[in-house]
């Protein structure tokens, strides 16, 4: 799979699932351009893409904000007129329960994970569609389709609404040779998950027909082919990656 002249951009890129999203299209020749809000680990996140070979440009900011978008799209303008993959990966959970829940928890929940990926969409499709072609992918979360006793409500409806989102961008876009996709990882190890003490983490491992979290590079792998000319009859799904945690 070669992403050679392509431009991909990955919100969220700092750490975790979106910094292997990241590291990954740039192994395959992809240019990046990527997001997250801390500045020291986004210049490291640079420096390992560069010492790929390829080339990255970095935006730090909320997601969600219309001036870090704009930034975005400023970058794109200037230096490639063109974006082959938005990856929509910026997302964050609290462990708040719904009585102790405030507005501003829950707003913050919506806009991180939700509000953000509506605003780089809306921003980039503009290049999409001028060039015939794009391919967008969504993270969400098994969450969207069952409740979980380790995430705050707002978590689930942000990825339950980001899949409906998926399925309606991917409806309006499709006749632009637009695709768009959610990945619905089930627990995957990164900071999120070492949130959790030690038996809670032995009873999601055990709750795994697999009997493993998942690793950032099955996620990866997924975005890498949902991206790729092999998924070209692919849209308006969201695919889970999970060990088998939700069959359907
Ligand atoms: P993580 O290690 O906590 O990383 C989250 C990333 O999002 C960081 O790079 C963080 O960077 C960035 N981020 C958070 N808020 C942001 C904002 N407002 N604007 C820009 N960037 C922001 O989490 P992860 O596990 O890799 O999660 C990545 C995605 O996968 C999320 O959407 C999450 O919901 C989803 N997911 C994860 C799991 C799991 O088990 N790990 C399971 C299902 C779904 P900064 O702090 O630098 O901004």
């Amino acid at each position: 799979m070669s992403f050679h002249n392509k431009v991909v951009v990955v919100t969220g890129a700092t750490k975790g699932i979106g910094r292997e999203i990241a590291l990954t299209f740039a192994r395959h020749g992809a240019s990046l351009i990527v997001n997250g809000r801390n500045r020291e680990r986004l210049a490291a996140l640079q420096n390992d893409i560069q010492n790929e070979g390829s080339t990255c440009s970095i935006v730090s900011g909320d997601a969600s904000s219309p001036e870090t978008v704009n930034q975005i799209k400023e970058i794109i303008n200037a230096k490639f007129q063109r974006v082959d993959v938005l990856v929509n990966n910026a997302g964050m959970n609290t462990r708040t329960p719904t009585l102790q829940t405030t507005l501003n928890d829950w707003e913050n929940v919506i806009r991180t994970n939700l509000t953000s990926a509506f605003l780089t969409s809306q921003s980039v499709l503009p290049f999409m569609i001028e060039n015939k072609q794009g391919v967008i992918i969504n993270i969400s979360s098994t969450t969207a389709n069952t409740p979980h006793k380790n995430a705050t409500p707002a978590y689930g409806a942000s990825k339950a609404a980001l899949n409906y989102l998926t399925m309606h961008l991917a409806y309006e876009m499709a006749c632009h040779n637009i695709r768009v996709n959610a990945i619905c990882p089930g627990p995957i190890e990164t900071d999120m998950t070492e949130q959790w003490d030690d038996t809670y983490r032995e009873k999601v491992i055990n709750g795994v027909p697999l009997k493993r979290l998942g690793d950032t590079s099955d996620v990866a792998e997924m975005a890498l082919f949902l991206a790729s000319d092999q998924a070209t009859f692919i849209t308006g799904q969201s695919i889970h990656v999970n060990g088998g945690t939700l069959m359907r």
